[in-house]
């Protein structure tokens, strides 16, 4: 069940779509992001030129897609859409690069997993808007300059820290998004339940944000769960009462923490007796990549007070036993 899953899901795609945030001060939370963003932005304009690299590093879900769209939006340019894992060769950078339009914004996600080749191409297309084509093999090999449109990029990551640094470099600004408190999810909620028009309350809403393992795409997605309840078992309204009982038929528990939260956190108690342990085991005991172990699970738990990084490895926290109904040991981390 990836109800819970930070990533997007199967389904989310329309809904989605109907629920980003399409400007800047539709935009809930990440204050200091926002506030960043519009003086880049702004001064820009006021120059009347595209505005420097941007980088949005932070977990999935967060908002760094719709972020990417707001800056083309306010910019009032097009944006084209490709990811990391897509630019395989060099050439299909060439190709999407040649065809942007002057002031275009284009959007990278997962920006750290580009080819090498891509990236050696970007380093130039984002200093002096000029890529090198190379034409021919081996020794007869020329490589031919190519004007190209001033643009923005707007890269993604998940993780800031595995970028080389000379692409690093090359972003002008670096936006590093947070987790949303309750209250901003709280604010994700109510806006989704009225474009979606989902009768709720307060405290409905409140349940909700509170389980969210403060990511709006998965606050979004559990508010649809919870609506499917109430239509199908209650009056159609989501109340606090509502919310607890639909969240118990998903399996979410009080925290929020998904399947991959609790794998690893029962790993970390019951198989390595708190730790610390290394990234790399902890991700063979449940049967995951490190990377995704690292990116898309620990930043929460870390967050969650449950889990600390040491220079020996992981260690649980009091908080993690006792959040598995279990006694901490005396020594364990608070
Ligand atoms: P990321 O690119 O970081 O994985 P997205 O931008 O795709 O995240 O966001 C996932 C979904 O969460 C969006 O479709 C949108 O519905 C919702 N969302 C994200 N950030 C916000 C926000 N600040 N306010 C309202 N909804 C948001």
């Amino acid at each position: 069940d990836e109800t819970l899953s930070a990533l997007p899901q199967n389904g989310d795609g329309d809904v989605e779509t109907t629920l980003r945030p399409r400007k800047l001060d539709e935009f809930v939370g990440q204050p200091r992001v926002r506030e960043q963003l519009e003086l880049v932005l702004e001064s820009a304009r006021r120059r009347g030129v595209p505005p420097d690299h941007v980088l949005l590093s932070g977990p999935p879900g967060l908002g760094k897609t719709s972020m990417a769209m707001i800056v083309a939006a306010e910019l009032g340019a097009a944006i084209r859409i490709t990811s990391g894992p897509a630019l395989e060769r060099a050439g299909d950078l060439a190709a999407m690069l040649s065809n942007l339009a002057p002031g275009d914004v284009l959007f990278i996600d997962e920006i750290h997993r580009i080819a090498r080749p891509a990236e050696e191409m970007l380093y130039l297309a984002m200093e002096d808007f000029r890529v090198d084509v190379v034409v021919g093999k081996g020794p007869g090999a020329t490589s031919i300059p190519l004007e190209i449109a001033p643009f923005t990029l707007v890269g993604a990551t998940t993780r800031s820290g595995s970028l080389t640094g000379p692409l690093r470099d090359r972003f002008g600004f670096t936006g590093q998004m947070e987790f949303y408190t309750d209250a901003e999810l709280e604010l994700v909620v109510r806006r989704a339940a009225t474009i979606l028009d989902i009768p709720i309350d307060r405290d409905g809403g409140a349940e909700i944000a509170r389980r969210s393992r403060g990511t709006p795409r998965i606050a979004n997605r559990l508010l649809r769960r919870v609506r499917d309840y109430a239509e199908v078992r209650a009056d159609g309204t989501v109340n606090r009462e509502v919310a607890r009982a639909a969240l118990e038929v998903y399996d979410v528990d009080e925290l929020g923490l998904d399947r991959l939260d609790r794998a690893v956190l029962n790993a970390l108690v019951r198989s390595f007796g708190g730790g610390p342990v290394g990234v790399s085991t902890l991700a063979v005991a449940v049967g995951e990549e490190p990377t995704t172990v690292e990116e898309v699970c620990e930043p929460y738990l870390v967050r969650a007070g449950m889990l600390a990084r040491t220079p020996r490895g992981r260690v649980a926290t009091a908080g993690a036993w006792e959040h598995l109904g279990l006694v901490p040991p005396p020594d364990s981390g608070r």
